[in-house]
């Protein structure tokens, strides 16, 4: 196989890896992705979107980036639906907690202040609101006896829809290659060089890996240059399981949420339900009684659940860095390699501000002695990967 050069290459075509590939050809770059299976075979080809904000209370700069990436991310589906007549099933739907005990109705009181503080933007503000009530017949009686928060800042969006929609106007784009079926077998972060399994030699500039939870192994085995230090380890995958449901809910639903439990109505039909969280799990990528048992738990939140036939029964694995949030930016030893993973559950909401991040960090810094990218320290590399 021939060797071919490239400025950057992104190793994933997950949510991360397309995001980051579109932010590099829109700043110019030729771009080589590359996907071992297909675009979505890993976490990001699941059945939820939840695009969840965290709480307004207690903020802090990983909050407000997470509300920026929440508030920006419409207009940049909008404008690639525009463009290619594609739908991404995103839709700002709200969120609606039922409250089962008075103290947590006394915290959510208190947090209709800081939503009026902290979730303001150009676009205006985003209401916390505390209802006396829920929705009539939306929960089962026991579950809002308190009444229930409704959140105006959760979205939720169709992962595969999205993947589908970046992926198709990325392949317009000039300077953009797409390669399916082909993993990269070495990285040689040092030469900037990749070696894919169908033994072509990629020397790049830069090299992206968003290769999700297997992100981790390839990070942990980099070397320790020379007088280097060894670091911890990266990160590690969580399992979770969620089912699609024939229900017939009114897609501008808010998003149902309780006690780890998402209802999530799609556009273009059938509810999701998610999702487990496992960290002891003998077979990645099966479903099982854990996904029956989460199924139990969602009719009793929700009654029109009840004996809804199943469509499709998932599992996945999410990246989760070991220090819990998102890990993106340059490798502290090697700076042609840029890490973009460890997302967790949130990836969705952030990806796109991430590769911003992480590509902007690529153009303005090619020498990387500045320390300016706009990530959260607690973000970037070196904070997951100190020794
Ligand atoms: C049940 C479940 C529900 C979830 N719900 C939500 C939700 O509601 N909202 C939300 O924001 N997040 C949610 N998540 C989390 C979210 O799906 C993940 O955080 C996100 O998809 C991770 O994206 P990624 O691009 O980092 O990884 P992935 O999507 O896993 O992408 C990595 C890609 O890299 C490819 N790859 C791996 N190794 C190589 C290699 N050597 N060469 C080339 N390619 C390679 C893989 O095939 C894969 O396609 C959920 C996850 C699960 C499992």
């Amino acid at each position: 196989m021939a060797d071919v050069k490239t400025d950057l290459v992104v190793i994933g075509g997950g949510i991360m890896g397309l995001w980051a590939a579109l932010h590099a050809a829109r700043a110019g770059l030729e771009v080589l992705l590359v996907e071992r299976a297909t675009i979505g075979a890993g976490a990001s080809g699941g059945l939820l979107g939840a695009l969840m904000p965290h709480t307004p209370d207690r903020w802090n700069d990983k909050k407000q980036f997470q509300f920026d990436a929440l508030v920006s991310l419409e207009g940049e589906i909008r404008r690639m639906e525009a463009e290619t007549g594609l739908s991404a099933g995103y839709r700002r739907t709200g969120r609606l907690i039922p409250l089962a005990k008075p103290h947590l109705r006394e915290i959510a009181l208190r947090q209709v202040a800081d939503a009026d503080v902290n979730w303001r933007s150009g676009e205006g503000g985003f209401a916390w609101r505390v209802l006396d009530a829920a929705p009539d017949g939306l929960f089962s009686l026991d579950v809002a006896v308190h009444g229930a928060v409704y959140d105006g800042l959760a979205a939720r969006v169709s992962p595969r829809g999205l993947l589908r929609l970046l992926a198709s106007v990325l392949v317009k784009m000039p300077g953009v290659t797409i390669r399916e079926g082909c993993a990269s077998t070495t990285i040689d972060p040092l030469a900037g060089c990749v070696v894919l399994s169908d033994g072509t030699v990629v020397h790049a500039g830069h090299i992206v890996l968003a290769a999700g939870v297997e992100s981790f192994p390839l990070i942990d085995s980099l070397p320790i240059l020379a007088g280097g230090v060894a670091r911890p380890a990266s990160g590690t995958g969580v399992k979770g399981q969620a089912a699609r449901l024939a229900v017939d809910l009114d897609p501008a639903l808010p998003i149902l949420y309780s006690d780890g439990v998402y209802v999530i109505a799609h556009d273009a039909g059938g509810v999701a339900i998610g999702s487990t969280s496992e960290v002891d799990y003998a077979d990645p990528l099966s479903t099982d009684h854990r996904l029956d048992d989460l199924l139990v738990k969602a009719e009793r939140l929700v009654p029109a659940l009840a004996g809804a036939p199943i469509l499709e029964r998932w599992a996945g694995l999410r990246p989760r860095a070991i220090g819990r949030d998102p890990m993106a930016g340059p490798h502290p030893d090697h700076p042609r390699l840029h890490l973009l993973t460890g997302g967790f559950k949130i990836s969705f909401g952030i990806a796109h501000r991430l590769a911003q991040a992480v590509v902007e960090g690529i153009i303005a810094r090619p020498s990387y002695e500045s320390d300016d990218i706009a990530l959260p320290l607690s973000f970037r590399c070196e904070s997951h990967l100190s020794p």
